[in-house]
């Protein structure tokens, strides 16, 4: 059988690239390009918490990285270097092979170097820190939201909850609808190329971890500003937005305001920057746009297709039902 060490030799080392020192001695040693501010973000998940007992290890490895790069993407930070922690209730090569090769296609894809974690036996559990680097003062914080601002999404949401919808017998996707939504619940694509363009433009920003009603209510909070936003105006998944016409409106409202799993960015700039993050949204191929306005005060109005207020359903909370 495959030892601890042998593990992480066979699965998690692989020669430094930027890294001083990476995985094998009791730290790594890495060096930070000068003037730069380092952004370090860590986000855990657990079997039966986060995903299913019987998620495809490729996608669980892609997943657990992409959400710490959306909170990288997020803050406007360059993604440099991430840790992992695992428990594992046994040492499957079987299932370790297909996780970190999802894990490194993604930190590939983005120049990011595993440069160290822990490992250990337990019920299945994935902890990642990652880092990256910002100019100072250039961060996209949640705090900078002014009135009068515009509230941008960076493209459609709603189809990952769908389909956790779907896995609770709530509704049922046509099977192109279900693979197409499966990729996004298992496999979103962090926003980072959009996030560092929106350094210097967006006045704040956040992302759609646990549902837009309350991520953009953070961001609000931290801002000390109200907003509303236009149902209508929300980039929508085709099969979220089918739903809006039918009886299963409820349900459709349910996965735009409250869904989670989306991983896009929302944020906020003056109206004249409008035509520049259109060209950005644009040259990334996001289907995104502007949802609504900051307005002085507090608080979140969604208002429907006919400009009547909707109720606001509960974002995802661990400790509340
Ligand atoms: P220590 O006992 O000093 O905490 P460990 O024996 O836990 O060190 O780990 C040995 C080396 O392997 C360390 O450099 C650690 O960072 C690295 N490591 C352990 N688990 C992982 C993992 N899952 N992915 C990447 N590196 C790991
Ligand atoms: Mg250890």
């Amino acid at each position: 059988v495959l030892g601890e060490f042998a593990l992480i030799d066979q699965f998690f080392k692989r020669a430094p690239q930027r890294a001083v020192l990476g995985v094998g001695d009791d730290c790594a040693l890495v060096e930070i390009t000068k003037g730069q501010q380092l952004a370090v973000t860590t986000d855990m998940l657990v079997e039966g918490r986060h995903f299913f007992k019987a998620a495809d290890p490729y996608r669980l490895g892609w997943k657990c990285l992409a959400v710490n790069l959306s909170d990288l993407a997020a803050m406007g930070a360059q993604p440099r270097y991430f840790t992992l922690s695992l428990a594992v209730p046994s040492a499957d090569a079987a299932w370790l092979a297909p996780f970190s090769k999802g894990l490194f296609a993604l930190a590939d894809a983005h120049g990011m170097e595993l440069i160290g974690g822990d490992t250990t036996a337990g019920p299945l559990t994935i902890s990642i820190t990652a880092l990256g680097e910002v100019p100072p003062g250039h961060a996209l914080t949640r705090s900078g939201a002014q009135p009068s601002d515009e509230i941008w999404l960076s493209h459609e949401i709603g189809g990952a909850v769908l389909r956790l919808n779907e896995c609770w017998e709530r509704t049922t996707l046509t099977p192109t609808h279900r693979q197409a939504l499966l990729q996004r619940m298992e496999a979103p694509e962090p926003r980072v190329a959009l996030g560092l363009a929106l350094r210097g433009i967006a006045s704040a920003a956040i992302d759609l971890s646990d549902g837009l009603s309350g991520d953009l209510g953070h961001l609000l909070r931290a801002s000390r500003v109200g907003a509303t936003v236009r149902l209508a105006d929300i980039p929508t998944h085709e099969a979220v937005r089918n739903r809006l016409q039918t009886a299963e409106r409820a349900l459709a409202i349910q996965c735009l305001l409250a869904g989670g799993d989306d991983y896009e960015l929302i944020f906020t700039a003056p109206a004249s920057a409008h035509e520049t993050i259109g060209r950005q949204l644009q040259a990334l191929s996001l289907s995104g746009g502007v949802i609504g306005t900051i307005q002085a005060g507090a608080g979140l109005t969604a208002l429907d297709e006919f400009g009547a207020a909707l109720p606001l359903p509960k974002s995802f909370d661990h400790f509340s039902a």
